[in-house]
């Protein structure tokens, strides 16, 4: 049997969710936009859906604009703040030294359009410090958008005080919560953000839809023209299916796997002191006691952490390196390298995201995979690694 331990990369279905899909597939065919039955039968289902992302959220069915994934959520934050005009008069946006590429290169197209982009640095624990985001914030920024908890780290920002600090200075806050709804409780009340953007296949949903949540009351200019669906700020019919498996998903996220997070932290704990313990030249990255339950991000000295998913993999073990979105690209990890590690713990790094169906027996079988594929390496003494440690031209 193989083991799944990349559940920050995507997560597997829940039958629920697949079931719901292929029901609404063959009965929900309508237009959610038509008003014969067929149309409002779509539209039904759509609302439940939109009731069950609020509900995971602590907000309100209105708020949630549904997308096509967490990619379009925060390209549709970036830019449509960028397109308001009331925000004209403010050419400052500022995001955090680990975004991910969806916020990254989106305020990267954005410098390249005239705007000012600053990065705020993490510490060594990966955490925003207030008053470096407090020195960077000023009557010329637009936006600040801080990640609530990073992919490749897991580690959770201190959202709610950021937001202040963006409010304090007249501008808005976005936060990209895709590896953190589903993982930890959420809610936009109490984080105080003006948008939060999720992604379905995160938490058990399918992929391609998602929720870009904007207060009410935020005029944020739409990134696409077209009919008035999604009260005007996402144009397109609707993907029903993917949606109201999204729906799903919410629901079970909610009753299921959140209170399932203790057991979760437990067995990333249980991988963890099992490696420390057993293998030498290990180390933790990012802040231990501020972190998703489900993800561990571990430097394995003298071993190109390519080297190693392909040594788990063939040993039935399912891990990555980072952020999928980057994997095959060679570069080293802009997360990891913004946390001040040296390359060669940079270069060393796994990274293991658990999920509500991960057992003991599946942490043991992986220590026991991770010493042998680990041994092997070492012994053989990994060339890529040595290439790569070359200084960069
Ligand atoms: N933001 C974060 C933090 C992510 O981890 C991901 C996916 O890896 C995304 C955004 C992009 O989401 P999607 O794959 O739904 O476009």
């Amino acid at each position: 049997m193989r083991i799944y331990l990349d559940h920050n990369a995507t997560t597997p279905v829940a039958s629920e969710v697949a079931d719901a899909v292929a029901t609404a597939m063959r009965e929900q065919f309508g237009n959610p936009s038509s008003i014969h039955a067929f149309g409002q039968s779509a539209k039904t289902a759509l609302d439940q859906a939109r009731d069950a992302v609020a509900a995971l959220i602590g907000a309100s069915p209105a708020e949630v604009v549904f997308t096509g994934g967490g990619t379009e959520g925060d390209n549709l934050a970036l830019r449509g703040v960028a397109g308001m005009p009331a925000m004209a008069g403010r050419r400052q946006i500022v995001i955090s030294a680990i975004e991910h590429e969806a916020v990254r290169h989106t305020a990267q197209a954005l410098g390249k359009a005239g705007w000012q982009v600053d990065e705020v640095p993490v510490g060594s624990r990966g955490v925003v410090e207030p008053d470096n985001l407090r020195r960077l914030v000023g009557a010329n920024t637009a936006l600040v958008s801080v990640m609530h908890a990073n992919n490749e780290v897991g580690t959770i920002q201190p959202i709610a005080v950021a937001a202040g600090i963006a409010h304090d200075a007249g501008a808005l806050f976005h936060t990209d919560a895709v590896q953190s709804v589903g993982k930890i409780p959420v809610d936009v009340g109490t984080l105080g953000v003006d948008m939060l953007t999720l992604s379905g296949h995160k938490f058990g949903g399918p992929k391609g839809v998602g929720v870009i949540w904007i207060r009410r009351g935020l005029a944020l200019s739409p990134m696409l023209t077209g009919g008035r669906q999604e009260r005007g700020r996402r144009p397109g019919t609707e993907n029903v299916p993917g949606l109201v498996g999204l729906g799903v998903a919410a629901s079970l996220a909610r009753e299921q796997h959140l209170p399932a997070g203790d057991r979760i932290a437990r067995m990333r704990d249980r991988l963890e002191h099992g490696i420390l313990e057993r293998i030498s030249g290990t180390v933790v990255n990012g802040a231990p006691d501020a972190r998703v339950p489900n993800t561990s991000s571990i430097s394995f000295e003298g071993v190109e952490g390519e080297s190693l998913v392909i040594g788990l993999d063939l040993e039935g073990v399912a891990v990555s390196t980072g952020s999928a979105c980057s994997s095959g690209t060679l570069e080293p990890s802009h997360v990891l390298r913004a946390l001040g590690l040296p390359p060669s713990r940079v270069q060393s790094a796994i990274r293991f995201s658990l999920g509500p169906s991960t057992t003991e027996a599946d942490i043991d079988q992986v220590l026991d995979a991770l010493s042998r594929a680990v041994g092997r390496l070492r012994l053989r003494g990994d060339s890529r690694l040595r290439l790569r440690t070359a200084p960069r031209a």
